[in-house]
């Protein structure tokens, strides 16, 4: 075992004045065992943790470290605004210098406003939707996640149909009440939801390619249909590109699969590991929020500076080195691959999704579409597998319902050494 004895100490610390000892569920260990590891720097693929342990990085802090830990390209940035202070509560250049960079990036966007996280741009986007179509309505899908907003924090497993029920104390039957729920991939659903709340549904909220319940990709023609229904019943349709936005293509999703959405919701990368979210779209609805129209959002350290500069320098780069995404696809598809080769080779009851660099190994024989079949993997296996990647110095998402995030610091050498050290750690599971 690793001595983690610093870890195992701010834990203890952490425990009496955080809930759970963590500032974010996520990072909190209780789907996999043991106690969540303290970080205390990294560098391009490697985190280190309080104690000296190294750590090969799958996480990438949930997606935004796409380039890598302590990239060069946003820390120069960063150091050269600092002394201009760091916030002003009134416009600044580089307010208007990101935004018609994300104009220039993602497709669909016309009018983009800044806010700090994944999701106040899931909720405000919502409320915009609700505002602009009068109606109360909206429809997500069934395992994902759009931040913590009341409207999203509702599973009604058991069909579209049922009202929701509240996935959280706290979330009063109210919100829950308008917030229908529907399998992913499952667009006859949609259609009759849409149907049986004609005229009620404001929007249609969906991850184009799901992160939050492991990667699960979009079904031929899901995409399209959701277009075609929003389309036809003047519903708003939302990509929610927190995680695949600036990911899976510079543009995102919705230019890779060639999908126009009304609104698009941003966070992670846009704003290079500072707290940064958007959302934007189409002109005529997002002229809608306030102070061009009516509907209210606001945010006293929105379009902070030096988190625009951050974001600035990440989304330029990004933009001028396209070999970014051809270097995380490569480094993506050799991994997965190799671990599936194995699986097949073995005959194990694991399958594997990926999209782009965006992949989960799930311990399930079947195919994973949605988030019934993503329940079938078997977590005691999982849980062991993170272990023992651990241990080997391999930092995956601790929890099976998660996608794991490549980015271009990775070597062909790290990536050699992955596949290895998963094939070892797939033999313990399953000899046990
Ligand atoms: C992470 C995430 C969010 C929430 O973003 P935060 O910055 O954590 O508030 C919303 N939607 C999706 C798809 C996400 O992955």
């Amino acid at each position: 075992m690793l001595n983690r004895a610093t870890s195992e100490e701010l834990f203890k610390r952490a425990s009496k004045v955080i809930p759970g000892g963590v500032n974010s569920p996520v990072r909190a260990f209780k789907a996999v065992g043991g106690n969540p590891i303290f970080m205390k720097s990294a560098k391009g693929a490697y985190m280190t943790d309080v104690d000296g342990n190294q750590y090969l990085d799958f996480i990438n802090s949930w997606g935004p470290m796409i380039l890598g830990h302590a990239s060069d390209v946003v820390i120069d940035a960063v150091q050269k605004v600092l002394a201009d202070s760091f916030s002003f509560g009134a416009p600044t250049r580089r307010e208007v210098d990101m935004a018609e960079l994300i104009v220039s990036i993602v497709p669909s966007v016309e009018v983009v406003r800044m806010v700090n996280s994944g999701t106040e741009a899931t909720m405000s986007a919502v409320r915009l939707a609700r505002g602009y179509t009068g109606r109360d309505k909206i429809i997500k899908f069934e395992g994902c996640y759009h931040g913590h907003g009341d409207s999203f924090l509702i599973a009604a497993g058991s069909g579209a149909m049922t009202l929701g029920a509240p996935d959280s104390p706290g979330v009063t039957q109210g919100v829950a009440n308008d917030t229908l729920t529907v399998a992913f991939n499952d667009l006859l659903a949609v259609e009759q939801c849409v149907v049986e709340n004609k005229n009620k549904v404001a929007a249609i909220i969906v991850e184009p390619v799901v992160g939050n319940m492991g990667c699960v990709p979009p079904a031929p023609g899901f995409l399209e249909g959701l277009r075609i229904i929003c389309d036809k019943e003047g519903i708003v349709l939302i990509f929610d590109e927190v995680m695949t936005g600036f990911r899976l293509s510079l543009g995102g999703a919705q230019e890779l699969y060639g999908i126009r959405p009304d609104l698009t919701t941003m966070g992670k990368i846009i704003g290079g590991g500072m707290p940064v979210g958007a959302y934007g779209g189409n002109k005529e609805i997002m002229q809608q929020v306030a102070p061009a129209g009516k509907v209210y959002q606001a945010g006293t350290l929105s379009g902070n500076p030096i988190a625009m500069a951050a974001g600035i320098a990440m989304l330029t780069h990004l933009k001028n080195t396209p070999s970014v995404y051809q270097t995380i696809e490569q480094t993506s598809a050799f991994i997965s691959d190799g671990i599936l080769q194995y699986i097949k080779e073995k005959n194990l009851p694991c399958s594997v999704n990926r999209v782009g660099s965006m992949f989960t190994l799930f311990f399930t024989k079947e195919k994973v579409t949605d988030f019934n079949t993503a329940k079938t993997s078997d977590l005691v296996a999982f849980g062991t597998f993170f272990r023992s990647m651990l241990e080997k110095g391999i930092y995956l998402a601790p929890s099976q319902y998660e996608s794991l995030f490549v980015s271009t610091a990775i070597t062909k050498e790290q990536a050699t050494q992955v596949v290895e050290a998963a094939k070892t750690s797939l033999v313990e599971v399953f000899e046990k």
